[in-house]
């Protein structure tokens, strides 16, 4: 009966609510929204829920269009008080980085031309000699992020053969992904010795045999063992390998160039600490602690990352052009010794705690009763630091489960997102993990909801009033 009543493609074409649609874009792409709504139309009448009028139905389909136009990876603030927040994307970039990425995106660049000869060159070039620089390395490689480095070196290097790595570092990094897994892909057997908590040297030796190609060291990145524990240090792997002529791979995860305890953090261990004490490659990530784009980098001895750079899965793993070059612009910050004034991840570990309670009352005062400034922590994230983080100030929201909820989701579905975190029914916002010039985007977000906080109570007193 319903079904019958609901207007045609035509019909819903010619409304004028879809007038400016119609002359902008394809008639075929607006025809196929309008079919899609008319199918929720359907759905609807059929769960016996009443039917649309025309006008409700123009709108609707109107909406639909311009979401499906609006690219739904959008810009958020990251108030939630986690620097390398994997679902925020990790890490923001310095605006030098940025500037050179979208240079190289515009137009054509000599990615893989040698000026000198003119003939063909190599893309691995434009970062080699600075990461060798800044890590001491003889050699170096980057592909499309870190797990993909590791699956290439163990597939490169240890193929069909055995590569030892404790059981407690046999870790799972998130999101369901398992370091072990990713090791198994390439075709290595992956062999675990020790215990959960306790490996010793003699576990890894004891392990070797004619088959073994390498000793593997895996940073537990996202979580701490405390309490009887003992792990194999690298040097000591390094050590062992060298009796036995292998190979030590080093997966750092995050990866530092700079040391943390320098900034209050917990040590994380430093590229150039890996390189030094002898791994035969040392694996991190770009986007971590780095602070650049998404990237996995491979330094160590030259006579390796070369077969690396001839395997096919490099080409199958390879890095863009516009992320090389916000790679290289990030390296040349820490070359230049400017990664804590230029490097948005380092600014935010530096940035002093005075400034932090400023702003943070700053925004607190946007929102006006309901918030406070009050003690916190900010987590390093991204598998860094286990456990490791930084004093701050947060802004403290509260009031009631139900009204936080709401305050939370009114932040989160502004036009440029405002993502805190929920604690025991109280939002929490933290400035450090903003940066300084979006500081008035979160202030419009607060004053904003306490505007229209202000208007409800105003007319609830007055509905009161007229009763
Ligand atoms: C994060 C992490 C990885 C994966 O790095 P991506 O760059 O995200 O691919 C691998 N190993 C460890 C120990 C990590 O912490």
């Amino acid at each position: 009966m319903e079904f019958r009543k609901l207007p045609g493609v035509d019909k819903i074409l010619t409304h004028k609510l879809l007038a400016k649609a119609v002359k902008s874009y394809p008639h075929d792409l607006l025809v196929s929204v309008i079919r899609e709504q008319l199918e929720a139309e359907r759905a609807n009448i059929a769960g016996s829920k009443a039917g649309a009028s025309l006008d409700e139905i123009a709108k609707t389909a109107l909406n639909r269009l311009e979401a499906m136009l609006k690219p739904s990876l959008r810009r958020v603030i990251n108030a939630a008080g986690v620097i390398l927040h994997t679902n925020l994307g990790r890490a923001p970039m310095s605006r030098e980085a940025l500037a050179a990425m979208e240079e190289a995106g515009r137009g054509y660049t000599n990615l893989e031309i040698d000026m000198e000869s003119g003939g063909r060159g190599s893309r691995h070039v434009h970062v080699e000699s600075l990461l060798c620089r800044l890590t001491g390395a003889g050699a170096a490689i980057v592909v499309n992020n870190n797990a993909a480095a590791v699956l290439l070196g163990l597939t490169a290097l240890a193929r069909r053969k055995k590569v030892i790595v404790s059981r407690g570092q046999a870790v799972e990094i998130g999101g369901g992904f398992r370091i072990p897994d990713v090791l198994r892909q390439s075709g290595a057997k992956l062999i675990e010795v020790g215990t959960t908590n306790c490996t010793y040297a003699q576990d890894f030796e004891q392990a070797i045999d004619e088959q073994t190609a390498a000793l593997m060291r895996v940073h537990s990145s996202n979580f701490r063992l405390v309490g009887f524990t003992s792990e194999v240090t690298l040097e000591e792997l390094v050590e062992i390998e060298k009796r036995h002529n292998l190979m030590v791979f080093d997966d750092l995860g995050s990866g530092s160039l700079l040391d943390t305890a320098a900034f209050g953090l917990a040590p994380e261990p430093m590229v150039q600490q890996s390189v030094k004490a002898g791994a035969t490659l040392t694996f991190f990530s770009g986007d971590k602690l780095l602070g650049g784009p998404q990237a996995g980098i491979i330094v160590g001895e030259k006579q390796y990352i070369d077969k690396l750079k001839k395997h096919p899965l490099a080409r199958a793993m390879r890095i863009d052009k516009t992320r090389l070059a916000g790679l290289a612009v990030t390296l040349i910050h820490y070359l230049k010794g400017e990664a804590t004034l230029k490097i948005p991840v380092w600014q935010m570990i530096a940035a002093p705690l005075q400034g932090i309670e400023k702003r943070a009352q700053t925004w607190a005062k946007a929102l006006g009763d309901d918030a406070k400034v009050v003690d916190g922590e900010t987590m390093i994230g991204g598998g860094s630091l286990p456990g490791g983080s930084l004093p701050t100030k947060l802004v403290a929201i509260g009031g009631g489960s139900k009204k936080v909820q709401s305050v939370s989701r009114k932040l989160r579905l502004r036009e440029v997102p405002v993502i805190g975190r929920i604690d025991k029914d109280v939002l929490l916002l933290d400035p450090r993990t903003v940066q300084p010039q979006e500081d008035e985007l979160v202030i419009n977000a607060l004053s904003s909801i306490r505007e229209s906080q202000d208007k409800n109570q105003n007319s609830n007193i007055k509905s009161q009033r007229h009763r």
